[in-house]
């Protein structure tokens, strides 16, 4: 007597199955590692993301040789990070007339901050970038800084 025969195993079955794809799937692109944000959302700007990114792709990088590209000028609090972190170049497009923190007097801050050298190139694609914040302010499903001096000098240009 023959023992009865067993059920396939779904991997060994030359068909496609659903729980054995015949190839497996493609490598995704590599991206950059995630990064918890914060519970307290206002410290999670693109900037401080981009730090922390970086500080956990590349810990040994010199940061004095990045370039950092903004499309709007770094909040204070952001470019107090940005200047912590040694990088050594800010490009932005946008000035932040509410908010933006590059015309700091460095030199009237202690000297973790005054000691920093950093360049600042500010307004590069600056037409542009305008074109893209009147647009955001100009959609009334975003709320975000809806009635804000930043949207009031924005749509005024
Ligand atoms: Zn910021």
């Amino acid at each position: 007597m023959s023992p009865e025969p067993s059920p396939p195993n779904p991997c060994h079955v030359p068909r496609m199955s659903p729980a054995c794809p015949p190839n497996p799937p493609p490598e995704p692109p590599r991206t950059p590692e995630p990064v918890n944000l914060s519970p307290e959302p206002q410290v999670d700007h693109a900037e401080m993301v981009a730090l922390r990114r970086l500080d956990a792709m590349n810990p040994d990088i010199d940061r004095s040789r990045i370039t950092l590209f903004c499309t709007m000028e770094p909040c204070l609090m952001c470019y107090g990070a940005i200047l912590l972190s040694g990088i050594g170049t800010i490009v932005y497009a946008y000035e932040d007339v509410m908010g933006g923190g590059t015309a700091c007097d460095l030199s009237a801050l202690p000297p973790l901050y005054s000691d920093r050298r950093i360049d600042i190139v500010p307004h590069v694609l600056r037409r542009e970038s305008l074109e893209l914040f009147k647009a955001f302010f100009e959609n009334s499903e975003n709320s975000y800084w809806q009635g804000s001096l930043l949207e009031r000098y924005t749509l005024e240009q």
